[in-house]
């Protein structure tokens, strides 16, 4: 008997030691790099909503197609340490693994394949092109882009309890009320205000193993 039947993954900077946002705003220069790191910084640690930044941050990012291609390669190359086994073995012995993101469906897919995670079990925000593969938008209405949109989303997703929400930020340990655990993962980012709040501290997805089965 595992100790949770379900475990729900942040991405950015958990799966993956990239924050995809931030990634591309470097695109465009250290000005609007600066801009939206320290925008990120301030609403993982819970100083800002994230939708006061989140349509703000994209206007002036603009994404292509191409750039999002890109990224997707970033998140495969920078992918956390034993990822790739723990959520093998767990879905192996019947652990239910979802993927919870802020960032973007489309980059954030092919990392998704790797870990054999289905699409339907992958949440995140949908961006737009035009047919030239120039930005056109992103789904403003996705739960996603709002700081208790993980929560929201988790709630209505009739997963097998007990359900354990692991990630390195805020918006992640908004999950705590309708989760029965929500771990820090510091392996990347230690954020005080999220470890505060967490029922685990855990640095590694072999911690994570271990945590999920003990
Ligand atoms: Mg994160």
């Amino acid at each position: 008997m595992n100790r949770f039947s379900s475990v729900v993954l942040d991405v950015d900077s958990t799966l993956s030691d990239v924050e995809g946002i931030d990634w591309l705003a470097a695109l465009r220069g250290s000005e609007v790099e600066e801009w939206s790191a320290s925008l990120t910084a301030r609403a993982m640690a819970g100083e800002l909503p994230i939708e006061a930044v989140y349509g703000e941050r994209m206007g002036i990012v603009k994404p292509t197609r191409a750039e999002i291609a890109e990224l997707a390669e970033v998140y495969l190359d920078r992918i956390a340490a034993g990822a790739r086994e723990t959520v093998a073995d767990l879905s192996d012995r019947g652990v239910e693994m979802v993927m919870v993101s802020g960032g973007l469906r489309e980059a954030i897919l092919p990392l998704a394949r790797e870990l054999r995670i289905p699409e339907q079990r992958v949440y995140a925000v949908p961006v737009f092109f035009s047919n030239d593969g120039t930005y056109a938008g992103f789904d403003a209405r996705s739960l996603f882009t709002q700081q208790t949109g993980k929560r929201s989303a988790v709630e209505n997703m009739d997963l097998r309890g007990p359900v354990l929400a692991v990630g390195d930020g805020m918006t992640d340990a908004e999950m705590k009320p309708v989760v029965d655990g929500f771990a820090a993962f510091t392996a990347f980012r230690r954020r005080p205000p999220v470890i505060e709040l967490a029922d685990y501290v855990i640095e590694s997805f072999d911690q994570l193993r271990k945590l999920v089965l003990e």
